[in-house]
């Protein structure tokens, strides 16, 4: 068993800590062991650790999008490493190195300030760069994916720090490789490729209208400003209410069903997915099956917004997780649709 604080090479190691203040729905949990990873050079001897290669192994980065239904019976890692630098200047566009450990939004505010265009849309998301290609995170038209070059991972398979291009991710929405295979990579770096020239995204969910009412022309400044607003309008704030933002991922259906949907439901919106696909709204569908603002004990549905399930105060996990089930049976008997939650459920 190890049972140092090892301050200085590279980690630092709790045992038996509590996880309460490391996830932002905020329930309480607990693990083995908490490794915080503050130089990457130090992972591989981590790793290594005899006593970690016979546990589970969790890897936890803001705790953003994930939900603790018990504890974790093993070692949680955590990549703390931080910095941003430019790797290679091509004039229209460069190449940005993002450490794993950055917080996302600190990221976006760095790349605003130096006259990158591309993240401005993906402002204010919680969380760490490392966990940015996991879900592919998205929001207002725009996804991570669309500016991340490569991802350098530690690769739990082969044992060695692997490169991975864009394609090799296999980004679709709200997902990834690494998505699909969670207990082979663990995420140190993110490498994007950001314009210097606009290409803003305006027509998506009310920016258009929002730069209207500011009265500004559209800039990556201004449209992150309306971004910003537009988010803190809708979304709960998880430092005054627990929550892990959109807890169901709005379901893709083939075509006929969505127009079936329709057809019963005149009102529910869509947009468009590939391959002829249609997105339908979780959110409109929740609060038709009437469970928006819904509570059970501390867990509840928001009442700001039907995504997004809340941590009144001392919910558990379990708690939570009942009430997501509850919702998903609702939609189910309503709709015939079930929804998948976005967050990683433990
Ligand atoms: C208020 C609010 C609003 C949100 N809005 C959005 C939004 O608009 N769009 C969106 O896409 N998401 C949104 N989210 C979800 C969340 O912010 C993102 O998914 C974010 O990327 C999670 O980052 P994290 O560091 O907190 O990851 P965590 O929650 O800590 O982890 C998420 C997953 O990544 C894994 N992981 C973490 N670090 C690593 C690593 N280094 N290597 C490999 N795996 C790792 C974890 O094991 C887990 O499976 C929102 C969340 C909240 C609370």
């Amino acid at each position: 068993m190890i049972n140092a604080t090892a301050e200085g090479t590279g980690y630092t190691i709790v045992e038996n800590a509590s996880l309460e203040g490391r996830n932002t729905f905020r329930v309480p949990a607990r693990t083995d062991l908490l490794v915080d990873v503050t130089r990457r050079e130090a992972l591989a001897e981590v790793l290594a650790f005899p006593y970690l290669r016979s546990r589970p192994l969790l890897l936890l980065g803001g705790g953003s999008n994930l939900l603790f239904t018990r504890d974790w019976p093993g070692v949680v890692i955590s990549i703390a490493a931080h910095g941003v630098r430019i790797v290679e200047d091509r004039g229209d566009a460069a190449l940005v190195r993002a450490e794993g450990g950055e917080n996302w939004n600190d990221f976006v505010q760095w790349s605003l300030a130096r006259g990158f265009f591309g993240l401005e849309n993906l402002i204010l998301i919680p969380g760490s760069v490392a966990a940015s290609p996991i879900q592919n995170i998205g929001a207002y038209g725009r996804e991570a994916s669309q500016f991340i070059a490569t991802v350098e991972a530690w690769d739990r398979q082969t044992t060695r720090l692997v490169r991975l291009d864009n394609a090799d991710c296999r980004f679709a929405y709200r997902d990834s490789l690494f998505k699909r295979e969670p207990d082979r990579y663990l995420i140190t770096a993110v490498e994007f490729l950001l314009p210097r020239e606009a290409d803003l995204r305006t027509d998506y969910a009310g920016i258009g209208e929002e730069l209207a009412l500011m009265n500004c022309a559209a800039s990556a400044a201004t449209v992150a400003e309306a971004v910003a607003r537009l988010r803190t309008r809708k979304l709960p704030n998880p430092a005054v209410i627990g929550n892990a933002g959109s807890f169901f991922k709005n379901p893709v259906v083939a075509a006929d069903v969505a127009l079936e949907l329709q057809r019963e439901h005149p009102a529910l919106p869509t947009w468009s997915a590939p391959e002829g696909a249609r997105k339908i709204s979780a959110a409109w569908m929740i609060e038709a099956s009437g469970m928006k603002g819904v509570r059970d004990g501390d867990a509840g549905v928001s009442d700001q917004h039907a995504l997004v399930l809340v941590n009144h105060g001392r919910a558990t996990g379990e708690q939570v997780w009942a009430l997501a089930q509850r919702v998903q049976a609702k939609v189910l008997e309503r709709f015939g649709v079930l929804l998948e939650p976005e967050p990683i459920v433990i």
